[in-house]
């Protein structure tokens, strides 16, 4: 198995990086991430006023897979995530949801085990490891690992875990995929602002499939496909996301757009990934077994 280290890592993701590690499609690669401030806080125990914002979301890669080109797609599977024994929780003034309420910045060191976060008093948060930030270079001028787009970054879905496969468009030559931003545990929609921030290492399989064209990042595992969108409103990235699943069923299902539609109403869930960034991320998931039922 390959191994990548952290030293190797992007604040952007773009066309114009070079490869930190060339691999052919299918390669297994583990993966080792810094946490989202770069460890500047675990690290450095810092205070979140004094952290440069500069070192958010480093991304470890990027990764070239040979053969890859643009039109192709890329499939991930996340085969595990370890994460390291503590992590870091932040919120406070402007941060999230509630960032109107709070009063300074808040940072703390949280103990995980093997399932659990230590939360005050002794109370024990399950884990539920997930990658924040996975993606490709995208199609026009670099973007920041701190936004979401169609070539994924941070989209901070919680599907987005040990033993789900995540495909993504491919828009450059080798598509340049690199992760970071590992979460021990978070909820949908992030609302304080950040999850259990950890580092980790994550080991993935990289495939290229010709036979597939996405707009969007979508996501398989044992009983869903997922369609993953981001937009400035969590209205157009719901419509992104439904339309993108009604491209994909179209021709899985025998069925025409009003049958569809009906069908999409019924068995179809939005959820919402996370609505703390500038733009919003949203999924929507629908059941495996109603495909195989048409098979
Ligand atoms: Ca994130
Ligand atoms: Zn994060």
């Amino acid at each position: 198995m390959v191994k990548l280290t952290c030293d190797k890592h992007i604040f952007d993701f773009s066309k114009e990086n070079k490869p930190a590690l060339k691999i052919k499609s299918g390669d297994i690669v583990e993966i080792q991430t810094m946490d989202c401030f770069s460890g500047q806080i675990q690290i450095g125990s810092g205070k979140l006023s004094e952290i440069d914002f500069n070192m958010i979301n480093p991304a470890t890669g990027p990764i070239y897979i040979e053969g890859a080109s643009e039109g192709d797609t890329l499939k991930v599977t996340i085969k595990k995530i370890e994460t390291g024994s503590s992590g870091v929780l932040c919120t406070g003034e402007g941060q999230g949801v509630l960032g109107d309420i709070m009063e300074g910045l808040t940072e703390k060191i949280i103990p995980l085990d093997a399932v659990n976060a230590g939360f005050y008093g002794g109370l024990n948060l399950p884990l539920n490891k997930m990658v924040g930030v996975i993606g490709v270079a995208p199609k026009a001028e670099g973007i920041s690992s701190r936004l979401p787009g169609s070539h994924g970054g941070n989209m901070d879905n919680k599907m987005i875990t040990e033993k789900s496969i995540v495909f993504f468009p491919v828009f450059t030559d080798g598509a340049l995929f690199a992760l970071g931003d590992v979460h021990a545990a978070m909820g949908d929609g992030e609302v304080g602002g950040s999850g259990i921030e950890v580092t980790a290492k994550v080991t993935v399989k990289l495939e290229i499939v010709k036979d597939i064209k996405l707009v969007n990042p979508y996501l398989e595992n044992k009983r869903l496909i997922s369609t993953i969108a981001s937009a400035p409103s969590l209205e157009e990235a719901v419509r992104a996301a439904v339309y993108d699943m009604d491209n994909l069923l179209t021709t899985k299902l025998p069925l025409d757009s009003n049958d569809r539609s009906m069908l999409l109403s019924q068995a179809g869930n939005v959820e919402i990934c996370q609505v703390i960034n500038s733009l919003k991320t949203v999924r929507f998931n629908f059941p495996k077994w109603i495909v195989e039922f048409y098979g």
